[in-house]
């Protein structure tokens, strides 16, 4: 049985603007067994040259990617479901039909990515709790960020991975089992420890929706490697860009 190989494209980053909303910096991994080629979410719109230069990585172009997973409907994990024209989209069932009931403006949902996924007959299925959606690939229920959030299992990669989407956003999440953006404070708390305990089990690797991968050691929590990020700063008009690295 071949295994995927795993690559991520984008790390996440577990920073929060406290003026100007969301950075939606979030993970995006490469499954590879050779034959599928599985993004886990899709990413910001702000990521699509980070997509083409993290294919391109690997030797791959935006239409080699057969499928897309998607752990639920935020702007910053859906929005480029739309740049792989030979992929089909998994989109959780349930997840697909609460965000659909959302009013235009509710935070965080992008009301035409939801209208295009229950619009096309083509290139989207619906997926489950429980099931398994490739090879190797199970989604897993993990409420409480949104409602019908869904995490991935997979057991065919060389460190077993759990991409946990923002069910577990950061090292801080996974290490207290305190949520920070959430709709269900107890839901998120007991996903966490479900997710936590599937890691212990597998003794794997944890991606969070907001950060680089995670393992446990004993009890404590750390990062596979350091996370780092940057950004620029047009400080004044001297023409300078100043930079801040992050991390
Ligand atoms: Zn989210």
């Amino acid at each position: 049985m071949t295994t995927y190989a795993a690559h991520p494209i984008v790390d996440g980053f577990p920073g929060k603007s406290h003026s100007h909303g969301a950075f939606g910096w979030s993970s995006l991994w490469l499954l590879d067994d050779g034959v599928r080629r599985v993004l886990v979410d899709a990413g910001q719109p702000a990521y699509i040259p980070l997509i083409h230069e993290g294919l391109a990585r690997h030797g791959l172009t935006a239409s080699d990617i057969t499928d897309v997973l998607i752990t639920h409907l935020h702007w910053d994990h859906v929005a480029n479901f739309t740049m792989f024209e030979n992929a089909t989209t998994w989109v959780g069932e349930a997840e697909l039909a609460w965000a659909a009931q959302q009013p235009a403006g509710t935070t965080f949902i992008p009301d035409l990515h939801v209208r295009e996924l229950l619009r096309r007959t083509e290139g989207v299925e619906r997926m489950a709790p429980g099931q398994e959606v490739l090879p190797g690939i199970h989604a897993l229920a993990s409420a409480g960020h949104t409602p019908h959030h869904l995490a991935f299992f997979a057991e065919r990669t060389d460190d077993r991975l759990i991409f946990a989407g923002d069910a577990v956003k950061n090292i801080h999440e996974l290490a207290t089992a305190q949520a920070d953006s959430t709709m269900d404070a107890d839901a998120s708390v007991a996903t966490i420890d479900r997710l936590r305990s599937l890691l212990t089990d597998t003794a794997g690797v944890l991606v969070p929706g907001h950060d680089v991968g995670l393992r446990l050691d004993g009890r404590s929590v750390e990062r596979v490697r350091p996370q780092r990020a940057a950004i620029g700063f047009f400080a004044d008009g001297d023409g300078d860009e100043q930079d801040r690295s992050i991390g």
